[in-house]
């Protein structure tokens, strides 16, 4: 089948590689010229495991292609996605004008019948929308869809791959027979393809995130209460997971969730709910408590140290908002380097993969260590945001001489609390 995927980002990019991987013939296109240019030249601007690889083998097959053109991307194909950003407005309204925009250039390019399907997270009724938008522009047939992803960063070619349920929005079964034999390479397993019609398409993509939100919320405030109470989170989360009703996943307590999905789809169905005169009372909540979240460490560090950061050295591990991926997209770490360097600190910050992303928000107001353990080198205290693998079982004598103070924030509970006591750290996790 002829695609194209518009907006090659972390899900442009997976969807239209992965399309190609399973025999399709692929546009991807972008207005990032660099982008567009590095791709061609087999470099992949974002880190996600496994893509490269499989994006060179596609690109030499000829399967993939890539282009800035849109007026090409839309007439060599028979099916269009947009897989365009749609970041959070200042108030909490998902900002559609990239997705407009495409829509209105498939309306002005199209020449032939097209099948036109939104990736892109977008609030409940957009796809009706883009319909509109195109209309306007065309008396030509097409139809809307709506396929929302679920790929998780870090982990996206294999969830493409393997789906744990593919979802189809449609207004017609026509439209919904193409997209699920586009489909079927992915569901061999048996795997559902869930048709739906679009706006209920549209509203589990954002009750999906917000529940998995819901989730990391809920477990951090119980941590906080255990701090508090003196319980142990890690007991209290083993305790109920074996729930059957309730299960283990999820439900790790950190430094709160961040990405390019959570915090802005939490804030957009909140915002959609106010639109349509209704008060997500439970939502509105979990966002407050992850912002809270976000707040604690730099919180817990300044009490350690009785307020008084100034000249004190900061070792930061782990950047990413979650491991796997160089994406800092409201990344918690963003907000305890901010505190830290108000405070009168100094931090030094290592990553496998974000570096070079945090250089653009940080520049030289940082430091940045190529090495895990040079990071360490005089600091006061080492503070783990993001656990890395590279992180979790660190040679613990070596950070002992390394480090000024051994003093230890362990804003994931990777560490063992009673080993580090043993060996004299002084140690601080979330609700242990
Ligand atoms: P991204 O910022 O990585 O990529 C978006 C791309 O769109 C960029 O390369 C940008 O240059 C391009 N673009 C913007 N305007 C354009 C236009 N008019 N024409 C062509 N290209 C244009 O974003 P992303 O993380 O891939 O997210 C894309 C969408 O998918 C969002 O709606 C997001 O909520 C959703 N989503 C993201 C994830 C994730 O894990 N990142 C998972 C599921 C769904």
């Amino acid at each position: 089948m002829k695609l194209s995927v518009i907006g090659a980002g972390y899900v442009g990019l997976v969807t239209g590689t992965c399309f190609a991987d399973s025999g399709n013939d692929v546009i991807c296109m972008d207005i990032d010229k660099n982008k567009i240019e590095a791709l061609k030249k087999g470099k992949v601007p974002i880190y996600e495991p496994g893509l490269e690889e499989l994006i060179k083998k596609n690109y030499k097959d000829k399967r993939l292609h890539f282009t800035t053109d849109i007026k090409e991307a839309i007439q060599k194909s028979k099916i269009i996605f947009i897989a365009v950003g749609t970041p959070p407005t200042n108030h909490g309204a998902t900002d559609l004008s990239a997705v407009k925009a495409v829509a209105k250039d498939i309306g002005r390019y199209m020449n032939e019948y097209k099948i036109v399907v939104t990736k892109s997270t977008v609030p409940v009724g957009t796809s009706e929308l883009i319909q509109k938008i195109i209309s306007k522009q065309t008396d030509l047939q097409f139809d809307v869809a709506s396929n929302p992803e679920f790929l998780k960063e870090g982990a996206a070619i294999d969830d493409f791959m393997k789906p744990d349920r593919v979802v189809i929005g449609v207004n017609n079964e026509k439209t919904g027979e193409i997209l699920k034999s586009l489909y079927e390479p992915f569901t061999r397993t048996g795997n559902p393809i869930i048709i739906t019609d679009i706006r209920s398409s549209e509203m589990i993509k954002y009750a999906a995130n917000a529940m998995l939100a819901t989730k990391i919320s809920f477990i951090n405030e119980i941590a906080n209460l255990c701090t508090i109470t003196g319980a142990n989170i890690d007991d209290v989360r083993k305790g109920i997971g074996y729930d059957n009703r309730i299960g283990h996943l999820f439900l790790f307590p950190g430094v709160g969730y961040g990405g390019s999905c959570f915090p802005k789809d939490v804030k957009s169905i909140i915002h959609v709910g106010k639109k349509h005169g209704y008060n997500m009372e439970l939502l509105s909540a979990v966002d407050r408590v992850n912002n809270n979240q976000k707040a604690l460490m730099p919180s817990i560090i300044k009490r350690h140290f009785n307020g008084k950061l100034k000249g004190k050295r900061f070792a930061i591990w782990g950047l990413s908002f979650k491991p796997k991926t160089d994406d800092i997209r409201e990344a918690p770490s963003i907000i305890i380097i901010n505190a830290l360097l108000k405070a009168g600190a100094s931090v030094v910050v290592h990553d496998p993969e974000a570096m070079d992303n945090m250089k653009k928000v940080f520049g030289k107001k940082i430091q940045y260590a190529e090495d895990m353990y040079n990071a360490l080198k005089g600091a006061n205290g080492l503070v783990l945001i993001t656990e890395w693998n590279e992180y979790r079982k660190p040679n613990f004598d070596k950070i002992a001489k390394l480090m000024k103070e051994k003093v230890i924030f362990d804003g994931r509970n990777i560490f063992d609390k009673q080993q580090l006591l043993n060996i004299g750290f002084a140690y601080y996790g979330i609700g242990r």
